[in-house]
């Protein structure tokens, strides 16, 4: 195992994502043809939204940090590193979710007091140890890409919120090739890991389509799952380690590859959503870089049948690094963004598979799986289906900006459940997102797939289309609030890979009990007591008094 020097410690490696929408702005599209005219005949006239205000015009609606406040935060972490401009406030002031965008073009918005950014563990302690002492929130910020809420400014029963951002605090710590583990500094970007890991063979291989933003803290504390995660897993099985500094006391967990020394204690900070304390660093399980890719499409008669093909994949494990499964909406609208509109009715459902690993193995596995999908009356489809899914996957979120400024609502949402109760479910789903936006007398098309698939079951992942209106928060917090409900009394879990955050947590105690809420609770006032660590999330401080 090799130790690296600081120079193996990039200083800030990545640059702020636009501050409404996705991405760079320089790699914004707008709308392709194909998709424009399919929006016409699924949701009739969309009047284009008002403009948003621009980032200097927007009000906010919290003063920063008082000056003493400030000023023993720079002891922690140097002057240079507390900032409490107006335009970074406002890029710390929530994650990624349409609701989060929607919020972003309000005239007055709620941001945190000050961005705090530390470069080692130490000044990681430093900064919540002064949070304690002042009675501060701290709400731990690693790409910004959250879905559920978790980066609300939320600063509970304290006087003020601290956004620490991790971004100084990236690198690779340690890389063992013996073992295939690397130990990354936890602000490490996805695409910055890969690049250490491809120039000594390795690859991660945890591609959510969030990939080219978020952080190795962040897959860890939310509990991620990527593209990839039928062959590689998902993210919380890569991990071997980790080490978390608490405002009580800092753990490094993960001594090895198994253990019977009591309960995992690694896995209660794997999903924790930086409610216990700040991941510091991340230990990984990596591989080499593989070989060979093999694209594959196929198409299906109908869902059901596409379901119970990669059933019959996942249970026997023929080993495809992706499998994924479309329904007949979202092939349509696939199709439609190629261009291929004409065909989109006559498609039935299409699925992409990947096979990956050394040249023999890959092949063997493909064949495997191919005889799979076959007899269960897969047919196999042109492959620049399969390669136009692999050259646009990191794209899609730039299309939800284009459809805002279209007038289109576009919003996603996940879940999981057993092979059994997966049709219920997905029918559950989708009436309660269709009806929800019926009830709001908006026109709307629900499309779902599957993409992530274990022996025992699969993730089911929704994007609804509908017109935005006038007011679409509002209308939309109803639908949502009646499909989490509607996942719930079907046997769903609240989410499969997007996590709690406070968008989800009025629902955590029906999945996960009260006893379930009390171990939350107590590992919290254990390692928290003064209830710093992001209080909007998972379990809202203000509900334990
Ligand atoms: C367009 C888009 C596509 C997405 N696709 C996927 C997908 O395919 N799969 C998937 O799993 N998710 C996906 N997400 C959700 C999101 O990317 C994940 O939740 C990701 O894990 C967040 O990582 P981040 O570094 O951006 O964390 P942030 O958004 O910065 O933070 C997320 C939460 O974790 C906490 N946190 C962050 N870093 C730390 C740390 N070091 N220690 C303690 N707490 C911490 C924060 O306080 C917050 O509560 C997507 C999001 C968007 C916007």
């Amino acid at each position: 195992m090799s130790t690296l020097p600081d120079n193996e410690r990039p200083d800030h490696e990545h640059t702020y994502m636009r501050w409404d929408g996705w991405g760079d702005p320089a790699r914004a599209h707008g709308l392709p043809g194909g998709v424009k005219l399919l929006l016409a005949a699924v949701l009739g006239r969309t009047p284009k939204a008002p403009p948003a205000p621009r980032l200097a015009e927007v009000t906010i609606s919290s003063p920063p940090l008082a000056d003493d406040d400030l000023a023993a935060l720079a002891k922690a972490v140097g002057e240079d590193h507390v900032d409490t401009g107006h335009d970074v406030r406002l890029l710390h002031a929530g994650g990624k979710s349409t609701p989060d965008l929607l919020r972003r073009r309000q005239a007055e918005q709620a941001a945190p007091g000050a961005v705090v950014l530390p470069a080692s563990e130490d000044e990681v302690a430093a900064v919540l140890a002064v949070a304690v002492e002042r009675g501060l929130a701290v709400v731990p910020f690693g790409g910004g890409t959250a879905v559920t809420g978790g980066l609300e400014p939320d600063a509970g029963p304290h006087r003020g919120v601290v956004s620490l951002d991790l971004r100084r605090l990236s690198g690779l710590v340690s890389f063992d090739e013996l073992t295939h583990e690397a130990t990354f500094l936890a602000g490490t970007t996805a695409p910055t890991a890969e690049t250490f890991l491809a120039e000594r063979g390795f690859e991660l291989g945890h591609f959510p389509q969030s990939f080219e933003f978020a952080t190795l803290g962040g897959f860890a504390a939310m509990r991620s799952s990527g593209q990839n995660s039928a062959g590689y897993g998902r993210f919380d099985a890569m991990v071997t380690g980790l080490r978390v500094v608490t405002p009580t006391g800092t753990l490094d967990l993960g001594r090895a590859p198994g253990s019977a020394a009591g309960p995992d204690l690694l896995r209660w900070f794997l999903g924790s959503e930086g409610t216990f304390g700040v991941i510091t660093q991340v230990r990984l399980r990596i591989h080499p870089t593989p070989e060979a890719r093999l694209f594959d499409a196929w198409t299906f008669g109908s869902f059901a049948a596409g379901a119970e093909a990669l059933r019959g994949v996942a249970q026997l494990g023929t080993g495809p690094t992706v499998i994924r499964l479309s329904d007949e909406d979202e092939t349509a609208v696939s199709l439609a963004q190629v261009g291929n509109i004409g065909k989109a009715l006559t498609q039935g459902c299409s699925a992409v598979v990947l096979h990956e690993g050394p040249a023999e193995l890959a092949a063997a596995r493909r064949e495997a799986t191919g005889r799979v999908l076959r007899e269960a009356g897969g047919e196999p489809a042109d492959a620049k289906l399969a390669a136009s899914w692999d050259h646009g996957r990191f794209k899609a979120p730039y299309l939800r900006d284009a459809l805002l400024a279209h007038g289109v609502f576009c919003e996603t949402l996940e879940t999981a459940t057993t092979w059994s109760n997966l049709h219920a479910l997905k029918k559950a789903v989708t009436a309660a997102l269709a009806g929800g936006f019926a009830e709001e007398r908006a026109k709307n098309r629900v499309l779902c797939h599957i993409s992530h698939v274990y022996p025992t079951g699969a993730s089911l992942y929704f994007t609804v289309i509908a017109g935005l209106g006038a007011e679409p928060l509002e209308p939309w917090e109803r639908v949502k609030s009646r499909v989490n409900d509607a996942i719930m009394a079907a046997g769903g879990t609240i989410s499969h890979h997007h996590g709690v955050g406070s968008d989800h947590a009025p629902w955590l105690e029906q999945e996960i009990g009260s006893a379930g809420i009390r171990m939350l609770r107590a590992a919290q006032a254990e390692l928290d007591p003064a209830g710093i660590m992001n209080p909007g999330a998972l379990v809202p401080r203000a509900a334990q008094c």
